[in-house]
């Protein structure tokens, strides 16, 4: 059990860093180390690691493959800062990319390096799909989140962060996302008939931009139908189809897109997260040939494209995407995961605690958010870092590393079980 002397070397962060810092309130303690699954605080007290940097850490803490590549590339003088100049890591990274992602998938797509972070390759996707169709308007989804940044924001859903943003967020029209009015209510053929009806007020968007599964909305995964028939309806109008697969892509649902189970050609994707394998930051905007309609320059920013990031990358891409292991793992793990997720909710306190996901990005809905802080304090008390998502905040969010063995995740599930069944 974590040791009351944990949480007292905390003064510097609640004096000098700001009230917005957010990780460091649910987490108490100052972390000093990691190592695959596991975090260890400055007292030597070790968390299972379920919260995996939020999807940035797929591989887990500091994996040594990718660790070594990125030693040995700081002591042979590469090039650390580049702007978006030609250099030999950023060529190694597209072209391995393009050679074990891309073409083996039938995919073709020209690589963007926008900032390095998640809601700067947001903007630069809305951006270009308005340049390249000439319309403003962008349709996002209930529960969507796709960034803080005002471009991002404006597609994001949840209020929490709109208010913060000090403007109205103006260009974004929300639909109904898949599931959001019961199971039986299909949101396509809303979104179909408003964008056929020249009075619905619903001008015609320049894209529609999603995520298969909602991560910070609450773990809401969407159907291969339903996706589908969003896909026709971009198709139809000419409407371009963006997937944000920051959180969920790079292998979180099994494969590294994690539209590939629906068969989706997404005109624009963007990633993040775990694209650079070990934590570094880097984002990725993949476009359709056609759509570059970019003139040179005209979207920049300093640092556009990270190099120690596309060694890291290009390690991972070496070690997880050259054979199915990986995911394979997933699929065999995620399944292991839900089952144990199930009987948990199954006896977990009578509040209809319930679970939902695909793969490795599966969520516990506690129904009240209370009851998600609850377990989640336990569970860290007891060991175990886990982050909670959803408009309320009700849904514990497991992300564990997609490489953990089995006894970790045991250990963190255990942990997990014995949180719920005390909070009842
Ligand atoms: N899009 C999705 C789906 C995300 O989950 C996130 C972050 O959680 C973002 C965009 C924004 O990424 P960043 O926080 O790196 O700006």
């Amino acid at each position: 059990m974590l040791q009351e002397s944990s949480f007292n070397s905390l003064f510097a962060f609640e004096n000098l860093e700001s009230n917005v810092r957010s990780y460091s309130r649910t987490f108490p303690v100052v972390f000093r180390k990691a190592a695959g699954a596991i975090l260890e605080d400055e007292n030597g007290f070790e968390f299972v690691d379920f919260l995996s940097g939020a999807g940035a850490l797929n591989y887990g803490h500091n994996d040594p493959d990718l660790i070594s590549d990125a030693v040995k590339y700081l002591t042979s003088n590469g090039i650390m800062h580049g702007l978006d100049m030609a250099t030999s890591a950023k060529r190694e990274f597209m072209e391995y990319f393009d050679a074990i992602i891309l073409r083996p998938r039938g995919l073709r797509y020209k690589f963007q390096f926008p900032g390095p972070t998640g809601a700067n390759a947001v903007e630069a996707a809305l951006k270009l799909a308005r340049k390249a169709t000439g319309r403003h308007s962008i349709i996002s989804f209930t529960n969507g989140f796709h960034g803080v940044s005002l471009g991002a924001l404006a597609v994001t859903g949840n209020r929490y962060y709109r208010e913060a943003g000090g403007l109205p967020t103006v260009g974004a029209v929300f639909m109904p996302y898949d599931g959001y009015l019961g199971a039986d209510n299909d949101t396509s053929e809303y979104l179909d008939r408003v964008l056929a009806d020249a009075s619905s007020g619903v001008d015609l968007p320049a894209a529609i931009i999603l995520e298969t599964v909602q991560g910070e909305g609450g773990i809401n995964p969407a159907s291969k139908d339903w996706l589908q028939a969003l896909q026709r309806l971009c198709r139809k109008n000419s409407i371009l189809l963006i997937v944000d697969d920051i959180q969920a892509g790079c292998g979180r649902t099994g494969n590294f897109f994690s539209f590939e189970f629906a068969d989706l050609s997404p005109d624009i994707i963007v990633l993040s997260k775990s694209l650079s394998g070990c934590g570094l930051p880097m984002s990725l905007l993949l476009l359709k040939p056609e759509l570059d309609v970019w003139r040179p320059g005209e979207h920049n920013g300093t640092f556009r494209g990270n190099n120690l990031a596309f060694v890291t990358g290009t390690a991972a891409l070496r070690k997880f995407w050259t054979n199915e292991n990986l995911s394979e793992g997933v699929a065999k793990t995620g399944h292991i995961l839900s089952e144990r997720l199930r009987q948990v909710a199954q006896s977990g306190p009578d509040h209809g605690l319930s679970v939902r996901g695909r793969g490795m990005m599966l969520g516990l809905d506690c129904g009240t958010g209370k009851l998600a802080e609850r377990i989640v304090r336990k569970a860290f008390e007891g060991g175990l870092v886990v982050e909670r998502c959803g408009a309320e905040d009700q849904v514990i969010k497991l992300l564990p590393p997609l490489t953990i063995d089995g006894q970790m995740l045991q250990r963190g599930l255990d942990i997990l079980a014995h949180s719920v069944h005390v909070s009842a």
